[in-house]
């Protein structure tokens, strides 16, 4: 060990020389001087001090100040400069895989190195790191996930977690494991970075940890609500139900985003709606007050926001603007829309981007550089670009007030990802965007009171999620009572929503009746899928249909890839129809048109075979990238070695594929009831529900099975399937619930229950007689 300890030290020696000669190059002397023009550098001596002194530090400062980038680095470079280089083992967690992925290669390139040398990242599925990567850029998911199997996270010396003010439920979670880990790893240090001022709840949550605040600078930005900037534009709202926002993108998109629409209104707090019936716009014109008497928080349509965007480039000083979107659907239309746009599409004044999680690094670094030649350059972003990232020569902000979060509805144990309201924090940090480099302008898209009427902070995440994945985590960790150690969180969540994730932990068989991991369960936690989807794609496996199962998973985590084109609505339906043929399942249909598409690719016929069917060769490659991606993770857990063939044998088998999506989708069963002219359905705790249009069991005069299982059901205005499979009375038996080891009785107990509320005199006699048949065969 003598001579490994001068091994690294001669590493050491050589990392020290190194950084020293690129420090002294001309490229590397310019780095050097941005880097000391960062809030953070005049800071770097007491920061390292502060950590040398204290087991846990909470660092808050502005966007932009230089926390993600430099504090890390500064903790290298110190133990560089001590010789330590090779020896330390940095670990910064990012909530999301586009930052992490971002941040390392700048580090990298402030570095003069590539990736993967001492700066490298860490994401689920994908990584570059090297022998020599001592700083690690990961997301919070991988670090729990290395915790599962190095529970004292031997070797490493720092551990960083970023972006904390977003309370993530990862982020949260990891606090609980990290503050039971310090007193056990003494030479450990912590480091919790924030981009808000609220450094003092985590301080007190770790005994009073010293906190530090990067006083940053940022330049006044004007906000415009959405009065102001119809006067200013002259820009004429009309009422929703006349579409006019939407109106003019005749595809399919305009129907699904007013369903969306819909649902978000359903969805938005009263408050909104009461502060607009109070809100009074005096002091604006008649013209003015008559446009937002017809504002509904429907309103914020892609016109609009082209309308900004062309009095932005017409009319405003230069600079960049930054748009705020929910989701990637919303940037992806928005986008083409734009590009048919006579002035925001021609790339000699418009440089367009779209900002999001898979882009490639010439993408990104567009983002981040200066267009040249007077050219305007408009991103599109989501939230990301609220913190993560930084785009330095932003000007103009464009907000239009909602991001996708997840909620969860515990009563009615209904999880919903639907974009709504931000919080005043965050729309403060999305005008901040603005002001980086000069003052700037924020246009949000909703009247001032609107504004007021949001909340002052966004509810932690694991206050308003299904808990389920985080459970499992819990117990694979063996981090005691799940109830007990969520109550030690920042923020515990409430009993009942823990109660229904662990009950259905254990109707899926994931953890017995006292709470402990099964063999499923313990497999289930390595898949970062949702149990549900992980256990399909294991059984998958095991019944030798992997391909189509995985098909089907891939399709369930991503979106459907019909589309339903509004003017072409009946042919899109029968192309789809076509598909379902007398399948009675969605997720069947999904098969066959991915099959197909297989197919057709082979032949280089891919595209045509989309357009002709009615399908997004987007979202199929997607699909098909993302199956890809399954198989290596089934390997990596051991599940399956690298011979895909051997695990396609019955992938012909229908009867068995509606089997392996039952086991994975239960208990997301209803009823069927064919009467003559509809068809009732019902699920144990909703009464009855609908079936959406877009399934293809949604415009059948009758379902000739039993039972239908689903993935999905929300909640609008009555509760409607998304998707559904119709399965037989046998199938619901063997594999609706636990049918992994030892779980047999409460498998049968649960279906016992479910067949009363049912009402199926007739099956419960089959039941009793299949169970008392299987408990004859386990006894053999
Ligand atoms: P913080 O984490 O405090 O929000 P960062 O460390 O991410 O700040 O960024 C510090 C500064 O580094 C930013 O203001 C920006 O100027 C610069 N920067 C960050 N990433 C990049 C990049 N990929 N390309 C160019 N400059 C960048
Ligand atoms: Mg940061």
């Amino acid at each position: 060990s003598i001579a490994k300890e001068k091994i690294l030290q001669r590493r050491s020696l050589q990392l020290r020389n190194q950084q020293q000669d690129w420090q002294e190059s001309p490229e590397g002397k310019k780095m050097l001087d941005f880097r000391r023009s960062l809030p953070a550098f005049k800071e770097k001596d007491a920061f390292l001090k502060v950590i040398s002194e204290n087991q846990v530090v909470v660092v808050s400062g502005e966007t932009g100040c230089g926390k993600t980038t430099q504090l890390p680095q500064y903790i290298l470079e110190s133990e560089t400069e001590a010789a330590r280089g090779a020896v330390c083992n940095i670990i910064c967690t990012q909530p999301r895989r586009i930052s992490a992925m971002s941040v390392s290669e700048r580090v990298a390139a402030e570095r003069g190195e590539k990736l993967g040398e001492s700066v490298g990242y860490k994401v689920r599925l994908e990584g570059m790191k090297g022998r020599d990567t001592r700083l690690l850029f990961c997301t919070t998911g991988v670090l729990l996930r290395r915790l599962l199997v190095d529970r004292s996270l031997n070797g490493v010396t720092h551990v960083i977690v970023d972006e904390i003010h977003e309370r993530g439920m990862n982020e949260d979670f990891l606090l609980i494991v990290l503050k039971d880990l310090l007193p056990r790893r003494p030479d450990l240090r912590l480091i919790l970075m924030s981009a808000t001022l609220n450094a003092e709840l985590f301080s007190s949550y770790f005994d009073g940890a010293p906190t530090m605040h990067i006083p940053g600078f940022t330049y006044p930005v004007r906000s415009h609500f959405l009065e102001d900037i119809l006067q200013m534009t002259g820009y004429q709202l009309t009422p929703y139900n006349q579409i006019d926002d939407y109106g003019q993108q005749k595809t399919w998109k305009m129907q699904k985003q007013a369903d969306a629409f819909k649902k978000r209104k359903s969805q938005i707090a009263s408050t909104v709606e009461d502060a607009l019936e109070v809100a009074d716009f005096k002091g604006y014109s008649p013209r003015t007050r008559e446009s937002l008497s017809c504002w509904s928080p429907d309103s914020i349509g892609f016109n609009l926001i082209e309308h900004v965007l062309c009095h932005i480039v017409k009319n405003e000083r230069p600079g960049a603007v930054l748009v705020f979107m929910t989701g990637w659907d919303d940037i992806n239309s928005l986008k083409n829309q734009l590009q048919a746009h006579p002035l925001l599409g021609d790339q000699s004044q418009v440089l367009l981007l779209a900002c999001h999680g898979s882009m490639s690094s010439s993408e990104q670094r567009l983002i981040f550089e200066n267009p040249e030649g007077g050219v305007r350059k408009i991103v599109l972003a989501t939230n990301m670009a609220e913190t993560s990232i930084t785009i330095n020569d932003v000007v103009f902000v464009v907000d239009c007030g909602k991001a996708k979060e997840t909620s969860y509805d515990a009563l009615n144990n209904t999880p919903c990802l639907l974009p709504s309201w931000i919080s005043k924090a965050a729309a403060r940090q999305r005008r901040g965007r603005a002001g980086r480099v000069q003052s700037g302008e924020c246009y949000h898209l909703y009247p001032r009171c609107v504004y007021d009427a949001f909340a002052d902070y966004q509810l932690p995440e694991l206050l308003r999620t299904p808990l389920q994945s985080l459970c499992l985590q819990i117990k694979s960790l063996q981090l005691g009572s799940i109830s007990e150690f969520l109550s030690r969180a920042l923020q515990s969540p409430e009993p009942l929503s823990v109660k229904n994730a662990v009950d259905y932990l254990k109707t899926i068989g994931a953890l017995d009746e006292d709470e402990n991991l099964t063999v499923l369960g313990r497999k289930l936690s390595m898949l970062p899928v949702e149990p549900k989807l992980g256990k399909m794609l294991i059984l998958g496996a095991i019944f030798k249909c992997l391909d189509p199962i995985m098909t089907v998973v891939a399709g369930l985590s991503l979106k459907d890839p019909f589309m339903m084109p509004a003017d072409k609505k009946d042919l899109a339906e029968s192309s789809k129809a076509h598909f379902a043929g007398r399948a009675y399942s969605d997720h069947l249909t999904l098969v066959r048109a991915y099959e197909g598409w297989k197919e057709a690719e082979a032949q280089q016929a891919g595209y045509e075979y989309c357009w002709r069917n009615f399908l997004s060769s987007q979202t199929l490659r997607a699909i098909d990238s993302l199956r890809k991606q399954f198989f290596y993770l089934l390997k990596d857990t051991g599940l399956v070695d690298h011979n895909s063939v051997a695990y396609n044998t019955w992938s012909h088998e229908e009867h068995l594929l509606r089997a392996v999506i039952c086991a994975g989708l239960f208990p997301g069963v209803s009823s069927v009831e064919n009467k003559p002219k509809s068809i009732t359905l019902k699920t144990m705790e909703d009464g009855q529900i609908l079936l959406s249009g877009n399934s293809v069991n949604g415009n059948v005069p009758r379902i000739p099975y039993p039972w239908l299982v689903f993935n999905e059901k929300v909640k609008v205005n009555s509760v409607f399937l998304r998707d559904s499979t119709g399965i037989s009375d046998s199938v619901l038996l063997l594999f609706g619930g636990n049918i992994s080891r030892g779980g047999l009785d409460g498998h049968l107990k649960m279906l016992e229950g479910y067949l009363e509320f049912f009402m199926k005199p007739e099956l419960a006699k089959t039941y009793l007689r299949l169970k008392s048949e299987m408990e004859e065969l386990i006894q053999k």
